[in-house]
């Protein structure tokens, strides 16, 4: 059930420069639709199958983010429609969905998922890698022309101290303004910092953020 206090309240603590993705995984298509009749448009999902099923049922308007880990040979399932897919660690992967964009023409927005949280082994890119797959991209732009770089992505280890979550997102956020705060400040593009969930995304809109995915703090809990 969808409590429309809770979703008005979040969308006032982020105001107009942080956007919110509404992460419906595991959810039915009815409560994703009664958050789309308050008026949210970004949700996202981290299972292939499932996501397919619910952009088939659910408005075209919808802009569905891809946020977990996405396998190579299943992106061709979601390149038709995805609007956004964060979590991209390998250039692979990459080269896989500029592949996959091109047979639908399209260019598809991608965001890098770095590994910020220093004790839990989540999918992710350290510093270095980051630095590698960017160069490459740089270094044969006709190899990636249907895909855009939109920014970086991450997930701070679960985890009640706040100074330790604090510090993964400000080093994330160190890792943003190194890589794109030039191109942003050359173009008329906008860049994404996708960080913050249910439990932490104050701190992560306080360290810079200006993408949060909220699950169950919107939906209820996950079984
Ligand atoms: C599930 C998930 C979220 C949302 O988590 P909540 O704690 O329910 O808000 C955000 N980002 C990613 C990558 C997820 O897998």
């Amino acid at each position: 059930m969808i409590m429309q206090s809770v979703y008005e309240e979040i969308l006032g603590e982020l105001g107009p420069d942080v956007q919110l993705v509404a992460v419906s995984k595991t959810k039915p298509v009815e409560d994703i639709r009664a958050l789309y009749d308050l008026g949210q448009r970004d949700f996202g999902e981290n299972y292939v199958q499932e996501l397919v099923d619910k952009h088939s049922q659910l408005p075209s308007d919808i802009r569905w983010h891809f946020i977990g880990h996405l396998q190579s040979n299943k992106v061709k399932y979601i390149a038709g429609f995805v609007h956004l897919i964060q979590g991209v660690d390998s250039l692979r992967l990459l080269k896989e969905i500029n592949k996959q964009a091109a047979r639908h023409n399209r260019v598809i927005a991608c965001l890098l998922q770095v590994h910020i949280a220093r004790e839990e082994t989540k999918f992710g890119l350290d510093a270095t890698e980051l630095d590698e797959i960017l160069q490459a991209v740089r270094a044969t732009p006709q190899d990636f022309t249907h895909i855009r770089i939109r920014g970086l992505m991450g997930m701070a280890s679960f985890t009640e101290d706040q100074e330790k979550v604090r510090e993964e997102f400000k080093g994330l956020k160190d890792l943003f303004v190194e890589h794109f705060s030039r191109a942003q400040a050359s173009s008329d593009q906008h860049f994404v910092l996708s960080m913050g969930m249910s439990g932490d995304y104050t701190i992560a809109v306080r360290e810079g953020s200006n993408m949060v995915r909220i699950g169950s703090l919107l939906f209820g809990k996950r079984v």
